[in-house]
């Protein structure tokens, strides 16, 4: 191992066990402080007020060693989230692997706008394709107490988390490990969301952050980024009932090209809806029945 590179001062390795203080003090010199405090907080398993309170409180060997490898890690490109094991969504904690995607708030948009569809609708049987983690189903069979909701996604990896997420939610879906429609028989819904691959495949940001380390599986699809898109908007009629909606997340430049596939699927209501930046991030219409 090496010792640090950027010479003497009070980022060095201190020789002696380090107190809360000069352990965030060596841990912002080698990556973000909010990245140091968060990593800090999750060794010690305490809440921020602890940071701020009790700054000259001395680290054991154990908490040092191990807050020392995460910060190390962080500043080898691994995303935050992978090295707690957790990222908040919609306001609850998910538990978070690499083997899925980590939730983003941009997706949050698309939960409001599932709520706001089907907000009156009794006993809802919803669907998650793609579910990672399972924020969108947990989060929808959370908020929606009588709603029948279902998760799918072709990874078993994922599907575990998924359940465990659940589980400790407390939330109850069904899990489905299928490759989009392909396991679903002859289900229909009344509501289908999906945060689908939607990258296309020589976009340079899949080399760049926290992109480095999710699975390319979840984040790519094909040249334009539109394979996936381009299969769940085909597909769904057939799994939706009539009057159901389908909500699709997608890039920030797809808008009108997934406006485009849901109007050759013979969906109506068709329309692109904007997250808090500004940028239509989900796109949806509504199925009428077979016309
Ligand atoms: N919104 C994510 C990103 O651009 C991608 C998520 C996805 O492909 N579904 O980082």
């Amino acid at each position: 191992m090496s010792g640090p590179t950027n010479g003497a001062g009070r980022d060095e390795l201190p020789d002696e066990l380090p107190d809360i203080a000069r352990a965030l003090t060596w841990g912002r010199a080698r990556i973000d402080v909010m990245d140091a405090r968060v990593l800090l907080r999750h060794v010690l398993q305490c809440p921020a007020s602890r940071l701020a309170a009790w700054p000259e409180q001395l680290l054991d060997a154990e908490d040092w060693a191990a807050y020392r490898e995460l910060v190390e890690r962080r500043a080898a490109g691994e995303p935050v989230a992978y090295l707690t094991g957790e990222r908040e969504f919609y306001g609850r904690n998910f538990m978070v692997t690499p083997a899925v995607l980590i939730p983003r708030p941009d997706t949050e948009l698309l939960v409001e706008l599932a709520l706001a569809h089907v907000g009156d609708w009794r006993q809802v049987r919803a669907l998650d394709m793609g579910t990672g983690s399972g924020a969108l189903a947990i989060t929808l069979a959370l908020e929606l107490a009588d709603a029948d909701v279902t998760a799918l996604d072709r990874s078993r990896e994922a599907l575990w988390v998924a359940m465990a997420n659940a589980a400790r939610l407390g939330a109850s879906v069904s899990f489905v490990q299928s490759d989009w429609f392909g396991g679903l028989g002859e289900e229909r819904f009344q509501l289908i969301v999906s945060n689908p691959p939607y990258i296309a495949a020589a976009d340079p940001h899949l080399e760049e952050g926290d992109l480095r380390f999710e699975p390319r599986n979840a984040l790519a699809a094909g040249p334009a980024g539109l394979d996936d898109l381009v299969e769940i908007a085909a597909g769904a009629a057939r799994h939706l009932e009539p009057g159901g909606w389908l909500l699709l997340e997608h890039g920030y430049d797809q808008a009108f090209a997934v406006r485009g596939l849901l109007a050759d699927a013979g969906f109506a209501s068709i329309a692109s809806w904007k997250d808090l930046a500004g940028i239509e991030r989900v796109s949806g219409g509504r199925w009428l029945g077979r016309s």
